[in-house]
């Protein structure tokens, strides 16, 4: 732990939420030397026995090591994941091949979510001027005096107010219905049709059942399942899935059968009796996507996290964007010397057009994940992209590098991705133009011998069309 800046009268600031990005904020704003209590619902998820949660397991990559890394806890963090250095696709026949992420040594990480929130808070807690409040649940605040209102198990009530509240409540957070009553502040939410259950892969003698150093993905169009290693040699295996499709299985043996039909290898891994359990212990999750602005009140508040970004899981950037938060809103608070009435507003001028992007992206991948890893085109561009990549690697950057491991803002990541296609579409099309009038031109001066000519069959067509359909 570093030692916080020397301050004669700190100022108070209440993290309320101590999940992922609460318990990281608080690191942040006691080493800047505040006075900072955190207020969480829940009990302190170090003692529970049974830790709720959304995802079991998390992918950490370069923006959410990066805020790590600022309060010396990305090498602990990292010691602890398991390295995922490509997506391994999986067939409906069982083949696998892998796609690379990024560069040779680039990797995403998986982590365990409870873990890393429970070593956050540790780390929260070596600070002196930190106080953690459990079982805490703001009911109300005030935006005029940052008085807060919070509702304990056993019916009681406290009351606390702080100069600065920075709302990390997650995707329903209770502080933002205060942003919601006033004027000229912009709100959307989406819920996509597609909901999410989790399935465990359990080791097979004492290994992992698959290959550990991938993130493993079974696109099937319209629906898809990933999985991703955990420490103790098992997968979380997550089915993403429209809720119709969900709620028409409803037998064991309709679950064997979907199984079969779309993810046969999986049965053995999983296995029967787990598969026809699991299947029923919980219904599928939702999924939310959520857009705000602004993200503060005067001087009093900020939102942080999924409280003002929520965002679908399918560029594995939710949790990574809002430790970016923390990084964005630490480096606001060094340029305008922790003036709260200055930094609250140029945090949201700055991060609102990132996080927005995100949250579109997050939505475009999902397409990408289940449909477009499966056809030739989408495979032919990875490779061009990486390929260019290598060669020019200042001029083309592929977009996933870019969001994933660099800190490129992400609106200007999809300005230059967007740039990029154009330019690489464009040199498709000449080289192919360019070939085609070549060809002919060789063909008008050299024309073949029409005995020898291979003329192609009925099946040679259709072939040639289900490659350049697919
Ligand atoms: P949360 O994790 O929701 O924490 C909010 C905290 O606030 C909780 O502890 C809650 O108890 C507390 N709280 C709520 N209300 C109150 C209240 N009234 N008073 C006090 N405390 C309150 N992101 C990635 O980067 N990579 C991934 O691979 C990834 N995978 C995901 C997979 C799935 C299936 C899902 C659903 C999400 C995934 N995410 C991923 C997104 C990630 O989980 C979130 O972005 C991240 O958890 C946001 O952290 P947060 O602290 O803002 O919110």
């Amino acid at each position: 732990m570093e030692e916080p800046t020397g301050r004669l009268t700190p100022k108070k600031v209440a993290v309320v939420g101590g999940g992922l990005v609460g318990a990281l904020n608080a690191c942040y704003f006691a080493k800047r030397g505040f006075d900072v209590e955190v207020f969480e619902t829940r009990e302190d998820i170090r003692q529970a026995k049974v830790v709720k949660g959304r995802s079991i397991n998390l992918a950490l990559s370069h923006r959410g090591r990066q805020a790590l890394k600022h309060v010396g806890m990305e090498d602990k963090i990292v010691s602890q994941g398991i390295p995922m250095h490509a997506r391994m696709i999986h067939s409906p026949s069982g083949k696998q091949s892998p796609i690379p992420y990024g560069k040779k040594g680039q990797f995403i990480l998986s982590v365990d979510r409870a873990n890393l929130n429970k070593e956050l808070l540790t780390e929260a807690e070596t600070y002196p001027n930190m106080k953690m409040n459990f079982d805490h649940k703001l009911k109300d605040w005030s935006p005029e005096t940052g008085l807060m209102t919070f509702t304990r198990l056993d019916g009681s009530h406290d009351q606390i107010q702080a100069d600065l509240i920075v709302g990390c409540d997650g995707a329903f957070s209770a502080i933002r219905k205060q942003f919601l009553r006033r004027s000229r502040f912009n709100y959307s939410q989406t819920y996509i049709p597609h909901g999410y259950m989790e399935l465990t892969m359990p080791p097979v003698n004492g290994e992992f059942a698959m290959k550990p150093g991938y993130l493993h993905i079974w696109p099937r169009n319209t629906f898809m399942m990933i999985a991703l290693p955990n420490s103790d040699k098992t997968f979380t295996c997550t089915l993403f899935m429209p809720f119709d499709e969900f709620e028409k299985i409803t037998t064991g043996d309709e679950v064997m059968e979907f199984f079969q039909e779309y993810f046969a290898d999986t049965i053995p891994l999983i296995g029967v009796d787990a598969l026809k359990r699991d299947y029923f212990r919980l219904p599928g999750q939702a999924m939310v996507s959520i857009k705000c602005s602004p993200y503060h009140i005067g001087d009093k508040c900020v939102l942080m996290g999924d409280a003002a970004h929520a965002v679908v899981p399918f560029y594995g950037q939710g949790m990574n964007a809002g430790f970016e938060d923390c990084i964005v809103f630490d480096e606001i608070m060094e340029q305008l010397n922790e003036d709260f009435s200055a930094v609250l507003p140029e945090y949201t001028r700055v991060r609102v057009p990132d996080d927005h992007a995100i949250a579109d992206l997050a939505m475009y991948n999902y397409i990408e994940m289940r449909a477009h890893v499966n056809s030739k085109w989408f495979l032919f561009r990875k490779h061009l992209d990486n390929f260019l990549h290598f060669f020019l690697p200042n001029t083309i950057v592929p977009l996933y590098t870019m969001v994933t491991f660099t800190r490129t803002r992400y609106h200007k990541a999809v300005d230059r991705w967007q740039w990029q296609d154009k330019v690489i579409n464009r040199g498709l099309l000449f080289g192919a133009t360019g070939a085609v009038l070549g060809g002919s031109y060789l063909l008008f001066k050299n024309p073949p011998d029409i005995n020898k000519l291979i003329i192609p069959t009925e099946k040679m067509w259709a072939r040639l069309m289900s490659l350049w359909t697919s």
